[in-house]
């Protein structure tokens, strides 16, 4: 009998690859749904991501790199580990580390969703009012109140 296989990250991601492959011979669309943006990236157009079943920004993949990132993707993107040493204590200290999330007070559905948590939230604008939904460079879409400037330069430089 066959000894079984062994199935790593790397098979995985070969076979999501082999897949995507054949869905673009094919002409198919599907949705792929993780919090793993490095696979994301590697399997995916349109990147859409989520903040507690609203949709806070949409990017495509060519942007993804370069883009205004929403607060909450930032902190997405930022957590993905890297292989460079001090990586760990650099992203314990930085700016965007995620406060925890507020347990029993529910949150108002009139304003963004990501208030509570959000590292960047601007008094007298984000605590009173629904963020716009807008338009930026690279055919971003995003849900926020702050400008495609203050995002890019409030995006840590090295994280
Ligand atoms: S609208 Fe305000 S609270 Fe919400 S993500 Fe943007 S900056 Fe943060």
């Amino acid at each position: 009998m066959k000894s079984p296989r062994r199935w790593t990250p790397w098979s995985a991601l070969r076979c999501l690859t082999c897949w995507r492959s054949c869905a673009c011979e094919l002409g198919l669309s599907y949705v792929f749904i993780s919090h793993d943006l490095n696979t994301v990236r590697a399997v995916c157009d349109d990147i859409v991501v989520l903040y507690a079943g609203n949709k806070v920004e949409s990017v495509p993949r060519a942007a993804f790199s370069q883009a205004a990132r929403h607060p909450y993707f930032e902190l997405l993107a930022s957590s993905v580990p890297e292989l460079r040493q001090g990586w760990l204590d650099q992203r314990s200290t930085s700016r965007l580390a995620l406060p925890p999330m507020a347990v029993g007070t529910p949150p108002n559905p009139e304003l963004c969703s990501f208030l509570d948590r959000c590292p960047l939230r601007v008094t007298g604008a984000c605590d009173t009012t629904a963020p716009p939904r807008r338009r930026l460079r690279g055919d971003v879409e995003i849900l926020c109140h702050r400008s495609e400037a203050d995002l890019i330069a409030l995006q840590p430089a090295s994280v």
